[in-house]
């Protein structure tokens, strides 16, 4: 009798939790259809990426219900996750492929880490203040993107023992292009780099390295939290 109650609560509860599942899975594709196809994200890798990420499982437990909205959500520490259109326009613009290695600055929730490791296994992020650099490897960890590898250091100097990458992506805004980020670009790589003051409107920028060369191209208008410096 309490063994027939007992299995009922679990497949009640499983029950509960694939429902759940299944509810966010459908404001993802609602997401995908409304914020990022609607405004001209095209790359496959991409939405399929923004289809299969938990973004509720990288915004604190209170902000859950508005994982999806169609804006950046603070994560604590006055910081923000983007916005999913903003995610999801910079991962394009990457172009990573499999295999490929990328390197993010500013792991905050992990959440942009997360939508590049569906892309490639070779995942590498740094984040300058020590509690989200743990609350991102926990989030990473918690939803199985065990392969990225989370560091907590000043972005700014990169990681030269794992360069030369493919992709570079940063998530704070910075005064300039770091040097050592365009050194530890791969010959054929980009990066994409939100530059320009804190706390007012910020400038896109697209870097290439081709052939030695180095191009940039501003891409549009956005605002991002201040890339910071020095210790946390
Ligand atoms: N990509 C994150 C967005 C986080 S906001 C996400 O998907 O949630 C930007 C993050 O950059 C913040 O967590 C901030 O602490 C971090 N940051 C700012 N300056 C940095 C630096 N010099 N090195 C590494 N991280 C930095």
């Amino acid at each position: 009798m309490r063994l027939t109650f007992v299995a009922m609560l679990l497949v009640f509860s499983f029950a509960a939790m694939a429902d759940e599942s299944e509810r966010m899975a459908e404001l993802r594709r609602r997401m995908v259809i409304t914020q990022l196809e609607a405004r001209g994200i095209r790359d496959s890798a991409t939405l399929a990426a923004m289809r299969t990420v938990p973004r509720h499982e990288f915004v604190p437990e209170d902000r859950r219900h508005q994982a999806y909205a169609d804006r950046p959500l603070p994560i604590g520490y006055n910081q923000t996750i983007s916005q999913p259109y903003i995610v999801a326009y910079m991962t394009e613009l990457l172009g990573l492929e499999p295999g490929q290695r990328a390197l993010e600055i500013g792991t905050g929730s992990g959440y942009q880490a997360a939508v590049l490791a569906e892309i490639t296994d070779q995942v590498y992020t740094i984040e300058i203040i020590g509690q989200l650099a743990e609350f991102g490897q926990n989030n990473l960890r918690r939803s199985g993107y065990d392969q990225v590898q989370v560091k907590h250091a000043d972005g700014y100097y990169g990681w030269p023992e794992h360069a030369p990458f493919d992709a570079i992506v940063v998530t704070a805004a910075s005064p300039d292009i770091p040097a050592p980020l365009v050194e530890q670009l791969k010959d054929g790589g980009v990066m994409v780099i939100p530059v320009g003051h804190p706390f007012r409107t910020q400038q896109l920028m697209l870097v290439e390295k081709k052939n030695g060369e180095v191009r940039t191209r501003r891409l549009m208008a956005v605002r991002f939290v201040p890339f910071t410096r020095g210790q946390d």
